[in-house]
């Protein structure tokens, strides 16, 4: 489209010229023909009247080209001021964001290649490059709207053009094949979404790079005012410098990126220098990519599962679906090593409905072979990304048909921080499982954060207390108190409470006297493979072995 219209324009000023020309000819020589100041002409003149005519017509001709190209030259330099206006445009939308106007992602990987070269040939020449992503970001504009989200990254945007250098960043829009930069100036980039990178060109000693870190730190700390909201924003820094020999400008921000998602993972202090180990750990990381992606297929991925145990008579009530990798080389993987993963990739995404059809197609079988009332439940963990997909529920319908389970046997977990991702959403969804028959747990609750009358209005069937209330109330009386409160809302609001993670007698006794009337944990049995599980099972009424441990143990005690 932008190549056909100044062709097409150009075409049609040609005919007007053309035209022009010729209208102007005629017109000579309709003078030449007619008026009587040539008929005035002398005898002589008479005899070369053809040379008099062609002589105006000369005349006539050469001022209308000198107009002609007059006009022409005028238009020819309009049009060249508009072209290179046009093409400022187009490399300022080309190499800047255009909410933020900072330069993008092109334009700093732009500079970055300049400085690796630099460095290449330079002993004496370092720079460094700090990377750093916005923690929560996501969250936050999922609560508060697009709008909103984008009004953060401004004020984000602005608190770090004052963190770093002053004459920084500015770009020359004089070279066509891309922007030039002067020598000395650091570039502040919004690199992606939640991203922001900034390359410190010249820096005297890779410690600048934490200076800047910190400087930037301190900037973001007082809070931020958002549609009249007061909010605290944070972010995850890894910093890069060039000392590391690269010779790539993706090296040098892949280690950066490495290093900010190991800041990620501190409560304070959060920026973190690069070191080589952190290659190895992205490398492995990527290989843990790769070989979970293949995980499913080669049939890799197993379901353990965890005893819920009635606190009321120490029967079986069901069990909590955990997922495990039997990873080649490496043994049975916990969840702890690669859910994360998973849920960062959106592998979690078919893992996830993988998981759910074991589960329930397991318990539906079980259910056949080991009749007993009421059903023992199941239930199966979902991640926030998982629990966010639009068609979720006709998702578990599906399954639910596909496998005949009961839907009230299932019961889907997630934790709170899932929850809060999208209030409005997890509320519909809820209800939409309930409408299906399925039930929901509230998990590890009291650990992420949740507001107390939102979660009233969730149409939730069961709390499971964290397992920190469990290990910490028997040395801390005001845990006790926080987990006895917690109980107390939860029977309240009509869940029941499940406390997690009882390792000894004592614990069990404890969440018991405090009115938990579920729990789970290695005191009543590690997760099991389905073979163990299937001979508990097969034991007897719900599991004698089970029931006779806990009487020799537990029941005896109450
Ligand atoms: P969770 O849902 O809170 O599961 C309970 C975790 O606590 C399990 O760890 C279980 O083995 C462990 N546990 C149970 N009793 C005790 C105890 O007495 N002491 C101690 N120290 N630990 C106990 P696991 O299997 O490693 O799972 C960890 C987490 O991984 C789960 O926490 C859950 O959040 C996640 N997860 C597991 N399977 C899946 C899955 O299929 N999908 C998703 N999205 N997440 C899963
Ligand atoms: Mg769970
Ligand atoms: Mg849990």
């Amino acid at each position: 489209m932008v190549m056909t219209t100044p062709r097409t324009s150009s075409f049609w000023r040609n005919v007007r010229e053309l035209t022009g020309i010729l209208a102007i000819s005629a017109a000579s020589w309709f003078l030449a023909e007619h008026l009587s100041v040539f008929e005035r002409l002398s005898e002589e003149a008479r005899k070369f009247r053809w040379l008099g005519e062609a002589m105006v017509v000369g005349v006539v001709l050469t001022v209308c080209l000198v107009i002609l190209s007059v006009s022409r030259w005028r238009g020819l330099s309009i049009e060249i001021s508009n072209g290179l206006k046009l093409q400022d445009r187009l490399i300022q939308t080309a190499y800047h964001d255009s909410l933020t106007q900072l330069p993008n992602r092109i334009f700093f990987m732009s500079q970055l290649t300049q400085c690796v070269k630099r460095a290449k040939q330079r002993q004496d020449y370092e720079f460094a490059v700090v990377f750093m992503e916005v923690d929560h970001l996501k969250i936050v504009s999922d609560n508060l709207g697009q709008l909103l989200g984008d009004q953060i990254i401004m004020q984000i945007s602005e608190r770090l053009i004052g963190s770093i250098r002053r004459d920084a960043p500015t770009l020359h829009l004089t070279d066509v094949s891309g922007p030039v930069r002067k020598a000395g100036n650091d570039v502040l980039a919004r690199y992606s979404g939640d991203e922001f990178a900034i390359l410190l060109d010249d820096i005297r000693d890779p410690s600048d790079g934490i200076r800047v870190a910190e400087r930037i730190q301190r900037n973001l700390l007082p809070l931020f005012l958002v549609d009249e909201r007061e909010m605290q924003i944070t972010v995850s820094i890894g910093i890069a410098v060039s000392a590391s020999g690269y010779s790539a400008a993706e090296d040098v921000l892949r280690d950066a990126s490495a290093a900010m998602r190991r800041a990620r993972t501190r409560d304070e202090s959060r920026y973190q220098m690069f070191d080589p180990t952190m290659h190895a750990a992205a490398v492995n990381r990527l290989k843990l990519e790769y070989d979970l992606r293949q995980a499913e297929d080669r049939g890799e991925l197993l379901v353990y599962y965890q005893p819920i145990v009635s606190l009321h008579d120490g029967l079986l009530s069901g069990f909590e679906a955990l997922i495990r990798w039997q990873r080649p080389g490496f043994g049975l993987v916990a969840p702890g090593q690669f859910i994360p993963l998973a849920e960062e990739t959106g592998l979690i995404v078919p893992i996830g409905s993988w998981m759910l059809r074991e589960a329930c197609n397991q318990m539906h079988v079980w259910h056949l072979r080991f009749p007993s009332k009421p059903e023992l439940t199941i239930a199966v963990n979902f991640s926030a990304k998982q629990f966010m997909q639009p068609n979720l529920v006709n998702q578990v319908d599906q399954i639910l048909r596909e496998t005949h389970m009961d839907p009230g046997s299932l019961n889907v977990e997630f934790t709170e921080s899932v929850a809060m991702q999208d209030a409005e959403q997890t509320a519909l969804r809820l209800n939409e499982l309930k409408a299906l028959g399925v039930h929901s747990s509230i998990d590890d609750f009291g650990t992420g954060y949740s507001s107390l009358s939102y979660l009233s209005r969730l149409s939730l069937d069961i709390l499971k207390l964290d397992r920190y209330f469990v290990s910490a109330m028997e040395s801390s009386n005001e845990t006790r108190k926080i987990a006895r409160a917690i109980i107390s809302l939860a029977h309240n609001l009509g869940m029941d409470v499940v406390a997690e993670g009882i390792e000894t007698v004592e614990q069990a006794n404890e969440v018991r006297s405090l009115g938990c009337k579920y729990a789970q944990g290695y005191f009543f049995s590690k997760p099991m493979s389905q073979a163990r599980v299937e001979a508990l099972l097969g034991s007897g009424v719900r599991g004698a072995d089970f029931k006779s441990h806990m009487k020799a143990k537990f029941m005896q005690d109450s």
